[in-house]
Parts: C-alpha cells; structure tokens; sequence
C-alpha cells in the first residue's frame, strides 16, 4: 500500500489549494480526484462553461420531492474534475460580507472573525485592478475584470441606478451592497480554477501523486483515527493508501458527509439502520444542509440582441475563431457579468443578490422561455431553511438522500417576495424600457401581481445557484462537526477543509470563501506540526 504524509480526497476549489500548500511545505500528498482531468477546452474558455452541464465533469445531485417547493425535485449540479467547482462554476469572484465571518466567530468559531480571515482572503488573491487593504495581489488565484461586457448587462447596471441603488465597483471592498459587474477568477480571458493554478504550481513535484477517476469509498481508521482511505477506480477496482499524517477531507458539502457516513462517522442510529458499524457517533453529519435559490424574472426586448443563438452555426464559430485568434469576443464573458447585493429589509445589510443574464435562462440544462431577453434574478442571501444528507445503503455508489428543505422556511419565502418586487421596479426603468423590455413570465401563465402570485413562482420556479454548504458544522456544540481548527472532532488524524464545515452559508457567492477555508485548513495543519 502506498504511504503519504496526508491524503487529501476531492480535488475541487478547496482540495487543490491544501493540496498546493501542504507540497509547498515540502510533505508528500496524495490527492484523489473523483473526475477526470480538467484538460477540455470548455472548462478554460469562460464562456464554454455552459457546455460543461450534461457532460461527465459535472455530476448532477437530485433532491427528494420538495413540499414547500411545488412537490418538485430540485437539481444541484456539482463539478466533478480536476479543479472541481472552480472548473465549471461561473467564476464570479464574492467573499461574502464582514458580518458574515463575525458571525462565524460569534456561533462558538473562536478566530473565524472578518479580521482572521481577510489576510487569508488576500493570500490567495492576485487581483488585476484592486488593491491596498481589502485585495491581494500576490496569490495563486487570479482576479479580474470581464473583458467582455454585453449592451444587456450595461442596460440593466444603468437601470438598477434609476431604480435607486448605487453602483458598486468593488464586492469585495469596504462596502458590498449596490449593484455593477463582477469581479471573475480569470486571467486574460481564461478561467482560473484552483486546478489550473494551486494545483498546476506543483503538479511535477515529485511528492505529489494525483490519482484521476479514483473515487474514494471509507475512510480507514485504527483505534478510532484516521490512517487512510479505500478508493476505487472506474472499472470498481479497490485498493487502499495511508497517511502518516492526516486524511483531509475537500469532497464538497454532498460528498464529504456521505464519506463520513460510509466510514462510521455520523448519527449512530442512522448508522446503525443501515448496518454500518459506528466508529464515531456524530449526529451532526448531514444535517444543516444550506444552498442560495435564485428565481427567474423574465424581460423580453424588441431586438435580437441577447446571447440567444449565439452559441449555434456561424455565428458560435466566429465567436470561437475570435477567441483562439485574438482571446476577444463573447467567449470571454462569464455569462453572469453584472448584477449587484441589495438592502430589501432597510437592516442595513444585503439580504438578497441579483444577477443580470443577458439571455432568458431557464435552469440548465433545461432552456427558458423563447425569444431574445434578459433575466434578472434575485436570490435570498441568508437562508433560514435548512436540509440534510443522509445515506440510501451502505453501498457507496448509491445516491446519497438528499433532502434540501427547500424554502420550508416562511421567511425564504417573504425574501424572495421583496426580492421580486425589486427586480420588477428594476426592470420598470427607462434604460430597459428603451430596449422596450416587458415582463413574461416563464410559461404563458399569468402575470405576477400579488404577493401570493409571486411567492408562488418562486414554489414553482425557484432553482438552485449551486451553492451547497453547511453539512459537516464548525462550532464547538454537540452538533458541530469539526472544531475550530477544522478538525472532525473526535476522530483524531481527520481534517475537513471544505465548504461543508460553514456554520452559516456567507451572504454571497461560495468559491473564494472555500478557497479561504482551505488556506486556513492548510495553515493549522502545518502549523500543528
Ligand atoms: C455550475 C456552478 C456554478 C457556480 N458558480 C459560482 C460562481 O460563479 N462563483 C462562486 O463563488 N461559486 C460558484 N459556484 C460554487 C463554487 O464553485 C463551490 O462553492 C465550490 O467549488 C465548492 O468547493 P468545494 O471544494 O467544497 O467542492 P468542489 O469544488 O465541488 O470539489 C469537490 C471535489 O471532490 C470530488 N469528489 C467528490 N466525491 C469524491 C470521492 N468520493 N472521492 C474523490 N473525489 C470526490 C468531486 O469530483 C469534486 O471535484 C458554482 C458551482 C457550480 C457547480
């Protein structure tokens, strides 16, 4: 059996960049990848992304039928290759708010405060444009502006400040609510996943092994601690590996529970139906399942003018010789360029996000409604709904249970209500009244107009932004799963590094906030040494 100082399972946002700083450190790793590689030209073109759903580099989660949602299964799309989410993700570069990271601290996180994270924010970052006390400008991960920006996603930043809110030009700075374009982790064009930058670093260090295609079964442990991982190959072949050190966990907040679960770490009882044997009874695995919902707001414009057919024939392979040629064109957008934190409560806090899509977009892979269009989507920021993730079997390749709870929350509900109500008065605004934009709605049935109308469209319409989290807590309570340095507690040598140890998911997008966590992850574990 090979032997490791740490065996790191899941090569996404966060298991790449432990995976970076640990070989850095000068310690042998080896780093287990469910997927295969992220060599596709559509993962590193921005606006190939798109391409990636439907495709074996993104693996699609189903949940159960959701009461509060219209009775309907709601899909969480999940990036399955090398770089993980920050692959196939939308590349929108947000770390959320300050008061998120105090929040942490106060819910028993000793040194999780907004100051203990920012220098691990700015470690990672190389930003294009910003610096001084909010940015990086050193770090593995590359921060930019979009090179291209759509007349549609102009308008709609032109319209949200006749609507009143102020343009923002920096999320991630002094102030995040108002509304502009986003900051993206690209670089000339090109993604930045954690893959093609932590990862690629140290690729030919002769102390790392990537094991592709390798998805791992349990955890092995002696005496209750963690010593290694089973993993199996695509054919089913098993064979297992050590770790002197430790085994971390980065398998995302759907994987990284069920893993737990499968090795004997979770609720006992749970455990126990299933006939696994306990190793560590833990009740808090699976539960606190949290993820942003967006709802679609539809604008239909007179001209033909959105990304509607640009993707088809002709005019797909001029965008694409544009690219090769000069890395110019729509290829290099993020899709999502512009949109925009709002205050709909007057707390004084952003409690809903809004993204400007220069196209009618339904819920990938399935298409929205016809015609050219912009949608305006709000999301609620600080969910109060909370889900789960449990096993089916003992089998590892069953499916997990995955039961999101979905808006059962009433005050999700009323977010959306506000957030709706903002959007239309955004869309109202004479920049998209120009374009003679009018309100659709996404199949034919009545306009909105109450507040019942609209909290039933998003029952009936609201969809995942894929942002899972939450599932394996940090805190200090029975409930919590790993402690404060990341550690699952009570099972010594087993570290979690990824976004299933948030204890509340941070009022933005979640790729730079889990890149953070895995900075500080790598920072214990070599400072525990
Ligand atoms: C389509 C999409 C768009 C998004 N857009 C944005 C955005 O614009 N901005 C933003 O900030 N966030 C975005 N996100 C969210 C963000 O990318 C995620 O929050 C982030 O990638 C989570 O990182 P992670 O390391 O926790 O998990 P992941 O990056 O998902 O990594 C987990 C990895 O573990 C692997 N794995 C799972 N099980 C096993 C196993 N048993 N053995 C071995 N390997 C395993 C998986 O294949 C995967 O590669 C998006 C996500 C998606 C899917």
């Amino acid at each position: 059996m090979d032997v490791f100082d740490y065996i790191v399972v899941g090569g996404g946002s966060a298991g790449c960049t432990v995976t970076h700083r640990l070989v850095k450190a000068g310690k042998s790793v080896l780093l287990i990848e469910a997927g295969p590689s992220d060599n596709n030209q559509f993962v590193h073109m921005p606006g190939g992304f798109v391409r990636l759903f439907s495709t074996e580099r993104v693996q699609v989660y189903q949940s159960e039928p959701q009461t509060a949602a219209g009775g309907r299964a709601i899909s969480v799309p999940q990036g399955r290759t090398l770089g993980g989410g920050s692959s196939v993700n939308a590349m929108i570069y947000i770390r959320g708010s300050a008061e998120d990271y105090d929040e942490w601290r106060d819910m028993g996180n000793p040194n999780w405060g907004w100051d203990d994270v920012l220098p691990a924010f700015k470690r990672a970052e190389s930003n294009q444009r910003l610096a001084g006390p909010f940015h990086g400008t050193e770090g593995p991960l590359p921060v930019s502006d979009t090179r291209f920006r759509h007349p549609l996603s102009f308008a709609a930043i032109r319209a949200a400040q006749e609507a009143g809110y102020s343009y923002n030009d920096d999320f991630n700075g002094a102030a995040q609510q108002g509304i502009g374009f986003y900051q993206v982790t690209q670089r000339d064009a090109v993604r930045g996943s954690t893959a093609s930058t932590y990862l690629q670093a140290v690729r030919r260090d002769s102390r790392l092994k990537v094991m592709l295609r390798a998805t791992a079964g349990k955890i092995l442990t002696e005496n209750g601690a963690a010593v290694g991982v089973t993993v199996a190959d695509d054919s089913g072949a098993a064979t297992a590996a050590l770790a002197r050190e430790e085994v971390i966990l980065t398998a995302g907040a759907l994987a990284t529970p069920k893993i737990l679960m499968l090795s004997g770490i979770g609720p006992a009882q749970d455990l126990g139906a299933l006939g696994i044997p306990v190793v560590r009874d833990l009740a808090g695995v699976g539960i606190n399942f949290q993820d942003h919902l967006d709802v679609p707001f539809y604008l239909r414009v007179k001209d033909p003018i959105s990304l509607l057919g640009e993707d088809k024939g002709l005019k797909a392979a001029r965008h694409y010789l544009q690219y090769k040629l000069f890395r110019s064109g729509l290829l290099c957008s993020n899709v999502v360029e512009a949109g925009g934190f709002i205050d709909t409560t007057g707390s004084g806090r952003a409690d809903v996000q809004i993204v400007f899509i220069p196209l009618l977009l339904g819920d990938p892979p399935r298409e929205g409604p016809p015609g050219h269009g912009l949608s305006i989507n709000p999301a609620v920021l600080n969910p109060k709904s909370r889900g789960t993730v449990k096993l089916r079997s003992a089998n590892p390749q069953d499916p997990i249970l995955f039961d999101p709870k979905f808006l059962s929350a009433p005050e999700d509900l009323a977010g959306f209500v506000r957030g709706l109500k903002a959007v239309r008065k955004i869309g109202s605004q004479p920049s998209l009244k120009t374009l003679g934009a009018v309100e659709i709605s996404p199949s034919g049935e009545p306009m909105m107009s109450t507040d019942e109308d609209m909290a039933e469209h998003t029952r009936r319409y609201a969809k995942s932004i894929y942002h899972p989290a939450g599932t394996c807590r940090m805190g200090s309570d029975d409930d919590a799963v790993v402690d404060s340095h990341l550690r699952v507690r009570g099972v010594p040598r087993l570290r979690i590094c990824d976004a299933s140890i948030m204890p509340k998911i941070p009022r933005g997008n979640t790729n730079a906030p889990t890149i953070m966590i895995a900075e500080r992850g790598a920072d214990f574990i070599l400072g525990a040494r």
